[in-house]
Parts: C-alpha cells; structure tokens; sequence
C-alpha cells in the first residue's frame, strides 16, 4: 500500500492560507514521512529487501504502532527513521525537512530498544545524562533535566543503582528515561517490553499509556510483534508483512473491518472462512459457505464484493455460538479441541459442510465440552465481516 507520496496539493493550500494564518511552515507538515523507502541488505547474490516502497505519514502527536511478524521490516524502518540505516531509495523527513543524510546525532530523535542497552559501568544517573552531556548542556540543567525523566518513569529513587542492581523492568524504564532526556519530538520504541515476562509487560503497558497521555505532543512510533501491545497504545496501527505496509487503520478498524485475511489473523484470533459473494444490498451480504447461507457485513467501498467472486469471512472466536444439537438455525460440529484459558474455553470445531476448516468457539468459562462431543454452532446475523481473499500464510505466529 503506497500512501500519496509528495504533499503537494497540501502546500499549495498551505502557501495560500499563510498570509492569514501564522502557523510556520512545519507546523502543517506530518511529524515523520517515509516517502517510498527501501532497504536492501547485503550485495550481489545475497541480497535482502528489508524494506519495500515504504510510505507512511505521522501526525505530530501521534502514537503509530509497526505490528508485524518477525522478519517483516519493522526495525529496519525504524533504523531508518534513527539514522542507523541508510535507504537503498527513498527519503525520511521530520516535520518537513529531509534528514535522510543526517547523522544519528543531529536529529534529536529518542530511541528506545529492546534489550535496554544501558552503559553497565554509569550509574542511573549518568546513563540518563548521557545524551545530555553529548550535547554539552550546562550541569544544572542536566540534573534537572535527569530528575524530570526519572521521575516520568517512577525512577527517581534509584538515581545512584547501577544498571546491575536493577530489575528487567527497572532497567527498561531507565532506558525510556534516558530517552526522555533530550525531551525528542519524536520517540522510537523497538519491543521495549519483549524482553520481560508476561506479568510485567501488562504493568509496563499501562504507564507507557500514561507516558503517551502525558506527552501529547511527542509523535511515537512503536515497533512490535505483539498485537495486545500495539491495539493498547497505538493511535492507529500500521501491519506490516514481508518488507512491505500492508494495511494501516485505527485499531478499533482494523479490528472490526480488518482489509485483509492476513490483519485479520495477525490481530487474532480470525476464523476466515472461504465463501462466495450472493447479494449485497447495503452493509450486508448474503453469502454461501458450503451449504450455509450467512448474513455478513460487507464494508465499504460496496464495489469490492462482486456477486459470485470468492472472499472470507471473518468470525471472532467469541462470536460464534455453540448451542445443543438440532438448535434452531444451527450445524452439527464436533469437537476436536477444548482448552481451558481461564475466562473462556477455545473450542476447535469439525463443521458439517465445511471439511477443510476447523471453526474456532469461544464460550464463557470452563466448559464441559469433551473432544467428539457432537454440538450445534450458529453465527448470529452479522457476526462475520467480508474480507479480500487472498493470502493469509505467515499471520498464525501472533499470541491471540
Ligand atoms: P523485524 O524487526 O520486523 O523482525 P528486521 O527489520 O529486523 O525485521 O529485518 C527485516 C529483514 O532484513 C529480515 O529478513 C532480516 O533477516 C534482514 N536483516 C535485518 N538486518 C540485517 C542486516 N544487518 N544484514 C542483512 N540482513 C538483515
Ligand atoms: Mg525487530
């Protein structure tokens, strides 16, 4: 997906509002642009394109979330946007202003990584003061500047700890702080919290919100394989898949209409059933999946959905619902897999005209179903949105 790719039509608008209004020029401009970007490692044979015509346009302020699986590109863009990579093709700007050759240092950008990389000789302290000394700030204000990151982090109390003395959490927060310090217009996170346990990383999840609130004006792009993470933080979540940005939405969009089989995998949790197009008449298709006739959504833009092409379907677990046998409007299905997860119990499903695919069921609690048991399953009206056919392989690795 190629977003337009020069803003020509905005400046045009810009020049000739400025006479009335007295915005500077970057003002109007989106934070972060990457105008059509490519990467390419390595020479001759062995050559990897780690990024493919990559565009993307970031509103000051905004919190973009890089959702993709491993291997799709996501650090890459954001070594680009670092000045740690240099594009094969393609410009980055910031506000505006091209800083594709710009070194690291000079575009006062704040990154954030996965593994902390703390320097494990500075204490706490002097890890955060870093940038700031780099940059040759009067004393003063670098312990004034150390003492405001800090306690942004809820750090202020181990100020004198070296990076050793501290938790895997405690380290991460140090990291953001040192980030912080050199208060970036822009903020890059590269799975800060992959690297702690499953507990942790809910905690870390919400104070990043709380970060996030508490600098409105700060833009963030946040890389991550995680869907929970990106749907909890992001503004809008950008998916990315193979080098290339596939889809990029709100999250409650992506969520509720994802554009693509490989989205609506890759956020979770998708059963994407194969079916062919009936009617369409306003926001509702009538479609056939094997002997089934099913009443779905069917998103705009209306023209997508041909009468008699193939499409998904796609049906949240917790929609589908598992009756009794013989229930009004229901098919027979077995049970071929019943796992407990604590608030609901996943259900793998054998349906009745539908060989090839197993139906994921979420039904409330510990459930007695036993595997063989012979059920009824029915999808209410609208349970189930159209989605593009097409190539969904590599989507399954994301925790649903
Ligand atoms: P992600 O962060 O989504 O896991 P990366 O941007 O790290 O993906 O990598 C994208 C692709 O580029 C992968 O195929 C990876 O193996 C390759 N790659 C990354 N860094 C290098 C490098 N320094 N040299 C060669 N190939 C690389
Ligand atoms: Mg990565």
């Amino acid at each position: 997906m190629t977003e337009p790719t020069t803003s020509a039509g905005r400046a045009g608008t810009h020049r000739s509002a400025a006479a009335t209004a007295t915005q500077s020029a970057s003002d109007d401009q989106p934070a972060i642009t990457f105008d059509r970007v490519g990467v390419r490692y390595g020479r001759g044979k062995n050559t990897t394109d780690a990024l493919v015509d990559f565009s993307l346009r970031v509103t000051r302020g905004e919190t973009i979330a890089l959702l993709g699986p491993s291997g799709s590109g996501k650090t890459t863009a954001l070594k680009v946007l670092a000045g740690f990579v240099r594009p094969t093709s393609g410009r980055v700007r910031l506000s505006g202003r091209d800083i594709t050759d710009l070194p690291p240092a000079k575009r006062g950008i704040g990154v954030v990584v996965q593994s902390y990389a703390l320097f494990p000789h500075m204490r706490v302290r002097d890890n955060v003061a870093y940038g700031l000394k780099a940059r040759r700030m009067r004393k003063g204000d670098i312990a004034t500047r150390v003492a405001e990151a800090l306690s942004m982090v809820s750090m202020s109390d181990y100020a004198d700890r070296l990076p050793r003395e501290l938790s895997g959490g405690q380290q991460q927060r140090v990291a953001i702080a040192r980030a912080l310090a050199i208060r970036p217009d822009v903020l890059l996170l590269d799975e800060p919290l992959a690297a702690l346990d499953a507990q942790l990383r809910q905690s870390m999840i919400t104070e990043l919100q709380g970060l996030r609130d508490a600098l409105p004006d700060t833009t963030m792009l946040y890389v991550t394989h995680d869907q929970a993470e990106a749907l909890a933080l992001a503004d809008r979540v950008a998916v990315m898949r193979d080098a290339r940005l596939v889809d990029i939405d709100t999250a409650p969009a992506l969520w509720s209409r994802p554009p693509t089989g490989f989205t609506a995998a890759f956020l979770g949790g998708a059963n994407l059933i194969p079916v062919t197009i009936g009617r369409v008449s306003g926001r509702t298709a009538l479609v056939s999946a094997g002997e089934r006739m099913l009443t779905v959504l069917a998103p705009e833009p209306r023209t997508r959905w041909a009468p008699g092409a193939a499409a998904l379907v796609c049906v949240r677990p917790h929609d589908v619902v598992v009756t009794d046998l013989g229930a009004t409007g229901s098919t027979r299905a077995v049970v071929r897999s019943a796992v407990w997860r604590g608030p609901v119990t996943r259900l793998s499903l054998a349906i009745d005209g539908l060989p090839d695919q197993l139906l994921e069921a979420d039904v409330p609690g510990r459930s007695d179903h036993r595997v063989d048991a012979v059920v009824g399953v029915r999808l209410p009206e609208n349970a189930g949105v159209l989605v593009d056919a097409g190539d969904t392989s590599g989507a399954t690795g994301s925790p649903t």
